[in-house]
């Protein structure tokens, strides 16, 4: 038996398929053919900056044990399945797939690493796999090698937090979900703790559906899968559940947020922790986007809180200059219109200067609030006629109403990296990864 590191990418089909759910089919064919699993299936989201992604930037790999023989034919039943799913031309898809034997090389986990949080170049991507003879498919303009390496690459150590996906068939996409809210509130209640993302707080809206036409019905992520199992049974929808399956993934982790870049080294779609003291207050602009400035000791920068992350301005909005702030932030390149600005995508307020503000005193004869006599001249009072030369500026410390620790927007605008709240200071390292339950229905079964 000889071990194999599957990766796959991009590969979209007309009817609305996506990634996983080819993987989940190829997860099924290779299970038929009785290989061995090391893993359950790994869903890896990069860099979600990458302008060119479709949804979420999600890559599969898929790790298992198999006689050479299979190994041998595995990248040519791929081709002939893919071929299949994107129903043979590559108008918006760009299929990548890398087929490991033995042991990824360590370099793969320095590219993982890499696109998590920069953009990588296809060509440094096609060096490596020809350097390491890796073989793989590539198709249309060939991207998808790109998330389909570094996907191989991560093999999820540090942390990770597993995703139940529920599938409807390709013919189905069109039609609503029909997703139970009620079910979902309750499975929420029932599942404290154990899951994660299920309800935006504030809206109430249900998370774990998708509003595309892709198979994906829900998916409900938590840190075990045999808690994904139990929840999953407590959601009820009216459509057919095709199949399942259960992902370990790097979702939840804020693993793409590790790299602490100075205003002067950031470059566009980065994925970048940005650490800089508050130079000019937010200004909200007519769309309810809140814009404030940062600066370090190497550049000035603006950050944007848009619109859709609610109450989360509120908090970008209390910032004053002096402050010290870790912006956590994807890089939205320099436009017309525009500089190189962050996009915030969580703020950690590290320290907070008082808030001073400096007034005229109120009048000691009749308590109103006094007017400038002229310089040096202190203070009159306008309705009594009091005057007094000694008197000076009051100074009043406004309280604060936000503290230091991380601030994040509402789940319902959290990226899929986002380490949510639930997840603050929480490792979940695995010591086997070999699949102790049933993680891959097949039709029907629910
Ligand atoms: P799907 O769920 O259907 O896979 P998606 O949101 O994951 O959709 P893709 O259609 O896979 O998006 O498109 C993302 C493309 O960007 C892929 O071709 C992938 O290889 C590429 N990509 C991912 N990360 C990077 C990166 N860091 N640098 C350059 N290209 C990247």
């Amino acid at each position: 038996m000889e071990e194999f590191h599957l990766g796959m990418d991009d590969i979209d089909s007309p009817r609305g398929g996506c990634t996983t759910h080819f993987a989940s089919l190829l997860a099924e064919d290779l299970t038929n053919l009785g290989v061995t699993w090391l893993d359950y299936p790994n869903l890896i989201r990069l860099n979600p900056n990458i302008p060119y992604r479709t949804r979420g930037n999600g890559a599969v790999v898929l790790r298992f044990r198999a006689p050479p023989d299979v190994g041998n034919t595995v990248l040519e039943n791929v081709e002939q399945a893919i071929e299949k799913y994107v129903e043979h031309d590559y108008p918006n898809t760009n299929p990548g797939v890398v087929l490991v034997r033995g042991r990824p090389p360590s370099e793969m986990s320095k590219l993982s690493t890499l696109a998590e949080w920069r953009v990588l170049a296809i060509d440094v991507v096609r060096r490596f796999l020809s350097r390491h003879h890796i073989a793989h498919i590539s198709r249309g303009n060939g991207r998808g090698i790109v998330g389909a390496t570094a996907a191989v690459g991560n093999r999820l150590l540090d942390d990770c937090t597993f995703e139940f996906i529920a599938y409807r068939s390709l013919e189905d996409t069109a039609h609503e979900r029909g997703v139970d809210a009620e079910s979902v509130y309750e499975m929420n209640r029932r599942m404290k703790g154990k899951t994660f993302s299920n309800i935006d707080p504030q809206t109430g809206s249900v998370l774990i559906q998708p509003h595309g036409p892709d198979p994906v019905i829900y998916g409900i992520r938590g840190d075990s899968p045999s808690d994904l199992v139990e929840a999953a049974s407590l959601v009820r929808c009216h459509q057919t559940i095709e199949r399942w399956t259960i992902f370990r993934t790097n979702q939840g982790t804020g693993e793409h947020l590790r790299h602490l870049v100075r205003i002067s080294d950031l470059r566009p779609y980065m994925a970048a922790v940005v650490r800089g003291r508050v130079e000019r207050r937010g200004i909200m602009t007519e769309g309810g986007h809140l814009i404030f400035t940062i600066s370090d000791d190497a550049g000035t920068i603006d950050c944007a809180v848009y619109e859709p992350t609610g109450e989360f301005r509120e908090v970008a909005a209390s910032l004053i200059p002096g402050d010290i702030v870790e912006v956590h932030a994807g890089v939205r390149p320099a436009s017309r219109t525009h500089g190189m600005t962050l996009n915030v995508e969580g703020l950690n307020v590290v320290a907070l200067v008082e808030n001073v503000i400096l007034s005229n005193p109120l009048c000691p004869q009749c308590g109103k609030r006094m007017k400038s006599a002229g310089r040096e001249k202190g203070f009159k009072c306008t309705k009594c006629g009091y005057r007094d030369a000694s008197l000076e500026k009051v100074r009043e410390v406004v309280p604060r109403h936000i503290h230091p620790r991380l601030y994040l927007p509402p789940p319902r605008a959290q990226r899929h990296l986002t380490r949510p709240y639930e997840r603050l200071g929480v490792r979940n390292v695995l010591e086997n990864t070999v699949p102790t339950l049933a993680w891959l229905s097949s039709h029907g079964k629910t």
